[in-house]
């Protein structure tokens, strides 16, 4: 199956848990939605109708601990990360993330149980070309330490994290991932969301966190990981942070065409850079991807036509 054409789910499936900062039990649906639609959250179980917010760059209203969207009246979803990474990542352009509580349930600390739902509704594709954003030249953003930056790059998305912790147990990792939803499956989608036990008493305390646990976080003190399960993969860590970026850039609200580094990067980093990507009209268009034809062709205000570039089909599953 080729999928150079958008795609959304076939069917709706549930997931049940717990919100990692409020504790509270919340049931998450992934649906179908139209061409063109992108990620759209739909939070239900409030008083008076359901309120609608589309996941993307304008709609982050915090990402202190977590990404957080919502509108001129407030937050309404809050960790939507990792479930935007596991659309993403396996290759979803389009689909209704329906919650009724006001936080994405963390389930294990990973992608996985947002993956096996996609499994379970099946992806279609629709009558639509795939639209990308393909970055035109590179913008990088410096907050403390931390250091982000998005390039040019002819093949698909590529997220490259370098993380440097003084905790010893972490340390510096480094990881690189060329998205693939097969790869995405392997080697991304399971790292689990990960905390120093010192910072996690510290969000006990002052109300966050409420609903951590050894089920859903990777702990670790000075001296070694308190998980009895031990890690996934020796670098879960660094990991765990390429699923973040791709669920933080999935705000771009179509797949980018470009490569992500971030050094001692978070939310509030991945965020940054792609405000300021989305802020300089000089730095990326939007391309229609032809997977059979390895060209692009430039839609929107800059369209031109078929560009004569190779630029590698993209992002996508046109393994078969
Ligand atoms: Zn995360």
């Amino acid at each position: 199956m080729k999928f150079s054409r958008q795609t959304t789910l076939r069917a709706q499936a549930s997931v049940a848990g717990v919100g990692v900062h409020s504790g509270l039990p919340v049931t998450l649906t992934l649906g179908p939605a139209p061409v063109d639609a992108g990620f759209i959250f739909v939070r239900t179980g409030l008083e008076g109708s359901d309120r609608e917010v589309q996941a993307t760059a304008e709609q982050v209203i915090a990402t202190d601990f977590a990404t957080v969207l919502g509108d001129r009246n407030g937050p309404l979803v809050s960790t939507a990360e990792h479930v935007l990474a596991a659309l993403r990542g396996m290759g979803v352009d389009n689909a209704t993330i329906e919650i009724d509580g006001p936080e994405v349930p963390i389930m294990d600390g990973s992608a996985a149980a947002f993956i096996a739902a996609i499994d379970q509704a099946g992806i279609v594709t629709q009558p639509a070309q795939r639209r990308f954003i393909q970055v035109l030249k590179p913008i990088s953003v410096k907050i403390g330490d931390s250091f982000g930056e998005i390039r040019p790059h002819t093949n698909g998305f590529r997220v490259e994290v370098e993380i440097d912790f003084t905790n010893p147990v972490i340390g510096q990792q480094a990881y690189a991932f060329d998205l693939n939803p097969e790869g995405f499956r392997r080697e991304v989608g399971r790292a689990r969301t990960f905390g120093l036990m010192n910072d996690v008493a510290r969000l006990w305390s002052a109300g966050y966190a409420l609903g951590a646990s050894f089920d859903n976080t990777v702990v670790f003190d000075d001296e070694r990981l308190l998980n009895t399960e031990g890690l996934r993969y020796a670098d879960e860590c660094a990991r765990h942070k390429v699923l973040d970026v791709i669920g933080d850039l999935s705000l771009a609200g179509l797949p980018l065409l470009g490569a992500y580094r971030s050094v001692r990067g978070g939310h509030k980093l991945n965020h940054a850079v792609l405000t300021a990507l989305l802020a300089d009209r000089t730095a990326w268009r939007v391309v229609e991807g032809e997977a059979a034809r390895r060209t692009t062709r430039a839609v929107g205000e800059v369209g031109r036509g078929i560009v004569g570039g190779r630029v590698a089909a993209a992002f996508g599953p046109d393994v078969s």
